[in-house]
């Protein structure tokens, strides 16, 4: 019998305790799974920063930490952890992610907000909206989410730039990484959308020097996390018309507190870290294949590298 600490926040409980039974029982796994198991007897801890676990060290015989989200910034320097962390990885958490980029993007691409919000009983047919092709598109962080994302833009007929920390070769997308590949992707595009993790390297990313790079009066469109850019630099470009509108899903503090410039900014739209959130019925099933492959004695996937900080 496997014994399954659950640490998140307590709302999440009920939503869990069901899929999880269900996804151990699939695999055939016998799990007795609980929010207060004695530290030393936890064989897995399901995990989320919000939930009560923070000191790690009583869990002398715990396998692993499987992770209920996929942003690791506030566990990752967490030094009472020296258990393998995973990350989490799940289908419904990508597809989310497609569906609120692709959204996002294409207002932006066909302008949509003048016909939204621009009634006005005159008919103005002077104007089509361009074509996908006519847009470039790049997308900072092409890991499990950005590359999803790129394929989806890409089918929708975008030229899709993914820029990594490491070599890649993603079909439907040029590639690019490094300093260099930085520089280059942001040359000239006209949307970018940030999906990396937050590092020490990607904390404000998105400044003064590579907003300029852009194309002049383009857009900015960050699920990713609110360090990534350099909000005062976002703020500056949307003022001299550098960037034309930021739809940011992701704040240095949230909630986005009410006095914040970006909530009355017409240029900004501010969603409230909704972009896509894990689903319990996939993620049970991703977690539970990742502790059935451990108990196998396969390797764990989606470990998260300590030292790269994601
Ligand atoms: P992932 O699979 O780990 O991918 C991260 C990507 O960022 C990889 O391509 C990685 O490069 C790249 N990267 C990391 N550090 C870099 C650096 N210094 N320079 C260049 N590229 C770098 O992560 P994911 O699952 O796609 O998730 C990405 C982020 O989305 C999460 O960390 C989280 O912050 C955010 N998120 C937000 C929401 C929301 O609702 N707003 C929901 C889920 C996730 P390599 O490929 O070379 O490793």
């Amino acid at each position: 019998m496997l014994n399954i600490l659950f640490s998140a926040k307590p709302a999440a409980w009920a939503e869990y305790e069901g899929p999880l039974n269900a996804a151990f029982a699939k695999v055939g796994l016998a799990a007795h799974l609980s929010l207060d198991h004695a530290p030393e007897d936890v064989d897995y801890i399901i995990f989320a920063p919000n939930g009560p676990v923070t000191d790690f060290r009583p869990y002398t015989n715990t396998k692993a930490v499987m992770g209920l989200w996929a942003g690791v910034e506030a566990i990752v320097d967490n030094e009472t952890l020296t258990q393998p962390l995973c990350r989490l990885v799940d289908d419904s958490l990508t597809n989310g992610m497609i569906e609120w980029v692709t959204g996002h993007t294409l207002r932006h691409h066909l302008g949509m907000d003048t016909h939204i919000f621009g009634q006005d009983g005159i008919w103005r047919d002077e104007s089509f909206p361009p074509v996908a092709a006519d847009r470039p598109v790049t997308i900072l962080g092409i890991g499990a989410l950005g590359a999803a994302c790129g394929q989806a833009l890409h089918a929708l007929g975008f030229p899709v730039t993914g820029w990594s920390r490491s070599p890649k070769d993603i079909p439907n997308m040029r590639c690019l990484h490094g300093t260099d590949g930085l520089y280059e992707a942001l040359t000239d595009a006209q949307i970018v959308i940030l999906l990396l993790p937050q590092t020490q390297e990607t904390v404000n990313i998105l400044n003064a020097e590579t907003l300029s790079l852009m194309a002049s009066g383009g857009f900015v469109i960050n699920p990713g996390r609110g360090p990534l850019i350099d909000d005062a630099a976002l703020l500056a470009a949307l003022e001299s018309g550098q960037i034309a509108h930021a739809t940011l899903d992701v704040f240095r503090q949230e909630p986005l507190p009410q006095d914040d410039p970006f909530w009355a900014h017409p240029q900004v739209t501010v969603t409230p870290h909704i972009a896509s959130t894990t689903r319990p019925e996939t993620a049970a099933d991703v977690i539970v294949e990742n502790i059935s492959r451990g108990e196998a004695g396969a390797p764990f996937r989606f470990i998260v590298d300590r030292r790269r900080g994601y």
